[in-house]
């Protein structure tokens, strides 16, 4: 996949203070902050200070100190929302197929109603 950073992309205005959002919690290398368009009683999106557009990217390009905030933080984030005993979903969308539509990476979280087999 392309790993083209766009820098005017929504999830770079709200980490430049361009734009508000309602943060779960920040570290030093990852934001978490409730998703404006919630499809669950609990849908966070958490996201990686650095430019990168996707897992991959995010993979391929991170230093070890990224990779470990953030995942890390997305544990922390599962802890604080107390969805751990019911259950909940990490998703991340990559690309036209998997219909992602900012160019940010950024993991979704989701819980509080049963989710389904997949999300659309
Ligand atoms: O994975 P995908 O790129 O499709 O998801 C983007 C998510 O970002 C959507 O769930 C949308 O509601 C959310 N969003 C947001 N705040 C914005 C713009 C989009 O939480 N200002």
């Amino acid at each position: 996949m392309a790993h083209t950073y766009d820098p005017e992309n929504i999830f770079a205005k709200i980490l430049r203070g361009e734009l508000p959002n309602k943060t779960v919690l920040e570290t030093a290398h990852t934001l978490a902050f409730h998703d404006i368009y919630p499809q669950a009683p609990v849908h966070v999106l958490v996201i990686p200070k650095g430019p990168y557009v996707s897992y991959d990217h995010f993979a391929a390009e991170a230093s070890d100190a990224e990779v470990l905030d953030y995942t890390r933080t997305i544990s922390k984030v599962c802890e604080m929302l107390e969805v751990g005993e019911k259950g909940f979903r990490l998703i991340s969308n990559a690309g036209e197929l998997g219909v992602q539509e900012v160019p940010h990476l950024h993991v979704h979280i989701l819980s509080g109603r049963p989710l389904g087999r997949m999300l659309n």
